[in-house]
């Protein structure tokens, strides 16, 4: 069976500071819980200025919590200025990379061959990648919003090998939803991540397609998860907004 994630990505929000004080208080919360971390797999997805206080954090605390980065050079290393490798991430005990999120799609020029490099690079240095798909709302009023995911999807497995996509996982995150208070249904979120996994399951084979981890994401809350998790094919979240609010994170986590 495939181990369910609940990842927050922070987004461009808290500085270091402000990064140490929400980890201490998250792990006050789960311990109060008596969490079990066995459960669900928990990942925080800081700014690069934050990964290193969260690490410090994870570890001083003894959390099973993983660590992920927001975006990931395609390069190896040399002259790009402003960029960060993937091996550097690996060395900051980061496990998971956000390739392609809506957010870097709009306001940087990423295109499908960069992410295809992205995810390479990702998992070259022994992390895995969590390739970011879903239709903005012109695209699901024309009702061909899961050929539009899927084909996303594909643009990049189509150069990666089987033992490659293996490792992937994939967020569906309809761009309409995200940061708007209102998610998809949890029928919308089941449709797409079976399209997803059938995808994989022809591009490649069934047990390619069982391997692959399918997110939801776009305004995940405490009151809503359970609902979203419904759905035999998704696996977790990806959560933007809930993610900044330990209360509401760790209650998502105990859901799950
Ligand atoms: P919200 O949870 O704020 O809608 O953001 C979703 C998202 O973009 C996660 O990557």
């Amino acid at each position: 069976a495939r181990t369910a994630l609940v990842a927050g990505n922070w987004k461009m929000n808290f500085d270091h500071f402000q990064a140490t004080y929400f980890m201490q208080k998250l792990a006050w919360l789960l311990r109060d819980a008596h969490y079990d971390f066995d459960d669900a797999e928990i990942a925080i997805m800081p700014p690069f200025t934050s990964i290193r206080s969260v690490q410090v954090l994870v570890e001083s605390e003894n959390m099973k919590i993983k660590i992920g980065a927001q975006n990931v050079s395609e390069m190896s290393g040399g002259a790009f200025t402003g960029d960060v490798s993937a091996e550097m991430l690996e060395k900051l005990g980061c496990s998971y990379t956000i390739i392609g999120h809506s957010e870097r799609r709009k306001y940087h020029p990423e295109d499908d061959v960069n992410l295809v490099d992205k995810v390479r690079a990702t998992l070259a240095a022994g992390m895995q990648p969590i390739l970011c798909v879903g239709e903005s709302f012109e695209e699901r009023r024309q009702g061909i919003e899961l050929t539009y995911a899927t084909n996303q999807v594909a643009d990049v497995t189509r150069d990666l090998s089987a033992g490659q996509a293996r490792r992937m996982l994939v967020a569906y995150e309809p761009v309409w939803a995200i940061g708007r208070g209102a998610s998809a249904t949890p029928q919308d979120a089941q449709d797409a991540a079976a399209a997803i996994r059938r995808h994989f399951a022809q591009a490649f084979d069934e047990d390619v397609a069982n391997d692959v981890r399918i997110l939801y994401g776009g305004s995940v809350k405490a009151a809503n998860a359970m609902d979203l998790m419904a759905g035999p094919d998704v696996d977790g979240f990806l959560i933007g907004g809930a993610s900044l609010d330990p209360e509401e994170f760790s209650k998502i986590a105990r859901i799950v």
